[in-house]
C-alpha cells in the first residue's frame, strides 16, 4: 500500500478524532458540536471556512497557487437515532443516538486530507472541503445546494466516499454508473365504510382492499418493469382497526420504492397510483395515494470514476481495487452528482474483527447497534482524498 507518510504519521491523532466524534453523535441538522470541531480544526490549520450552508454545514476553502481551478471533497457528519449496543470506551454518550453509519469516520478522513493539504500545499488550485449535515434524514446535500454551495464555490468535480462493511479493510471500490438506488416513499389511505364485524354487507371493508392492492403492487415488479431493470417495492406499515368486532372505516399503508432509472421510477409510480385507485373503485372504496421522491439514484460519472481508479492504481495493488455491485440503499450525495461530475467510492470496513472488546454481539454492518467504523482505514481514506485533489490539478483541465 502506497500511502502518504505524513498522513500515516497522524494515524493515532485521526483515531482520537474519530473516537471523539463517535462518542458524541448528533442527529441530522443538529451537528453543532461536530461542525464546531470541524471549523476549529480547519481554522487552526489556516484554512478559511464558510459556515451555515444547510444550517450546520461547513466548507473549508483551501487555495494554493495561482490557478482558478477547483474541486470539492465531501464528507457527511450526522448520526442515527439508534441505541448503541457497544460498551467500549468510545461508545455513544448520548442515549438513543449513534454513529452507526460511519459518518464519524468519513468526517475524520476528510479532516486528515485537509490537515495534510493545508500543511504541504503541494497542489495548484482550490480544494473545497465540504462537511455536510443530515445525510441520513433531510437531504443535507440538497440543503447546502439550495443555500448556494455550487454557486458560491464553483468546482469542476466533486468526490465522496462511504465505508462498506463486508469488503476487506484496505480495499476500495469505485465503479462507473449507478451505485446506489433512488429512495422514495408512498402512503395510501383506503377509505371504506365501518360497521359491525358480523354484518359486513352493511359496510365497505378497507382491509380486503388493502390485501388486493398489496398483491397487485408486486406485479409491478414481476410484470410491468423490464426484467433487467432493478427495483424494489416494499410495504412496511399497515394500520387499520382497533377492536376485533368492528370493521374499520379506513386502512393506511406506507412503504418504500427503490429504483435506478427515472424511467422505471416513473413507471412504478404511475402503476401504483392506477392499481390503488382502480382497486379501490372495484371494492367501492376511495383511495388517496401519495408518492414522495426523496433521494435520486447515485450515478457515478464515467471520466471522474476512471480518474479515481487511476489514482488508486498508484496506491493499491490491483486486487484491492474492486468493482462495487450496485445496492438498493440510497445516498444524498446523488444530488451533488446530478449537478457536478464526480464519483462516490466505497472503502472496505472489514468484517468487524477490528472492533474493541466490549462491542455488541451483532454484526458490524451499517445502521446496526453493534457497528463501529474501522480506524485502520483512516490513513488510506485520507490519502485517497488528498491524492484526488493533488492529482486532479496535475492532470490539467479536462
Ligand atoms: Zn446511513
Ligand atoms: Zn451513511
Amino acid at each position: 500500500m502506497n500511502l502518504i507518510d505524513a498522513i500515516t504519521e497522524q494515524a493515532s491523532f485521526l483515531k482520537g478524532v474519530r473516537r471523539d466524534l463517535h462518542a458524541h453523535p448528533e442527529l441530522s441538522f443538529e451537528e453543532t458540536r461536530t461542525s464546531d470541531l470541524v471549523a476549529d480544526m480547519l481554522t487552526q490549520w489556516g484554512i478559511p471556512i464558510h459556515r451555515g450552508l444547510g444550517k450546520t454545514g461547513v466548507v473549508g476553502i483551501l487555495k494554493n497557487g495561482a490557478s482558478s481551478r477547483a474541486i470539492g471533497l465531501r464528507a457527511d457528519m450526522d448520526a442515527l437515532p439508534i441505541q448503541e449496543s457497544n460498551q467500549f470506551a468510545h461508545a455513544s454518550r448520548h442515549a438513543g443516538k449513534m454513529h452507526a453509519c460511519g459518518h464519524d469516520g468519513h468526517t475524520t478522513m476528510l479532516l486528515g486530507a485537509a490537515q495534510y493539504l493545508a500543511k504541504h500545499r503541494d497542489f495548484d488550485g482550490t480544494v473545497y472541503l465540504i462537511f455536510q449535515p443530515a445525510e441520513e434524514h433531510g437531504g443535507g446535500a440538497r440543503e447546502m445546494m439550495r443555500d448556494g454551495l455550487f454557486e458560491k464555490f464553483p468546482m469542476e468535480a466533486v468526490f465522496g466516499m462511504h465505508n462498506m462493511p463486508g469488503i476487506p479493510a484496505g480495499t476500495i471500490a469505485a465503479s462507473p454508473g449507478p451505485v446506489l438506488a433512488s429512495n422514495n416513499e408512498f402512503k395510501l389511505t383506503i377509505r371504506g365504510k365501518g360497521g359491525h364485524a358480523a354484518m359486513p354487507h352493511l359496510s365497505v371493508d378497507p382491509i380486503p382492499v388493502a390485501g388486493a392492492i398489496m398483491q397487485a403492487f408486486q406485479t409491478i415488479i414481476s410484470r410491468n418493469k423490464k426484467p433487467l431493470e432493478t427495483a424494489v417495492v416494499s410495504i412496511t406499515m399497515i394500520h387499520a382497526g382497533d377492536v376485533p368486532n368492528v370493521i374499520p372505516d379506513r386502512c393506511e399503508m406506507q412503504g418504500t420504492v427503490r429504483a435506478y432509472t427515472a424511467e422505471t421510477l416513473d413507471l412504478i409510480e404511475r402503476r401504483m397510483r392506477e392499481i390503488a385507485q382502480h382497486t379501490g373503485a372495484v371494492f367501492g372504496a376511495e383511495v388517496d395515494f401519495e408518492f414522495r421522491r426523496n433521494y435520486p439514484s447515485t450515478i457515478n460519472h464515467v471520466a471522474e470514476t476512471a480518474f479515481v481508479r487511476e489514482v488508486l492504481q498508484d496506491m493499491l495493488p490491483a486486487s484491492q481495487i474492486v468493482t462495487q455491485v450496485p445496492i438498493m440503499a440510497a445516498e444524498d450525495f446523488s444530488f451533488m452528482l446530478e449537478a457536478v461530475p464526480g464519483c462516490y467510492a466505497f472503502i472496505g470496513n472489514g468484517d468487524g474483527d477490528h472492533r474493541d472488546p466490549g462491542h455488541g454481539a451483532g454484526p458490524c454492518v451499517v445502521h446496526n447497534p453493534n457497528y463501529d467504523f474501522n480506524d485502520e482505514v483512516l490513513p488510506l481514506g485520507a490519502t485517497l482524498l488528498a491524492q484526488l485533489a493533488r492529482k486532479w490539478f496535475e492532470r490539467g483541465p479536462g
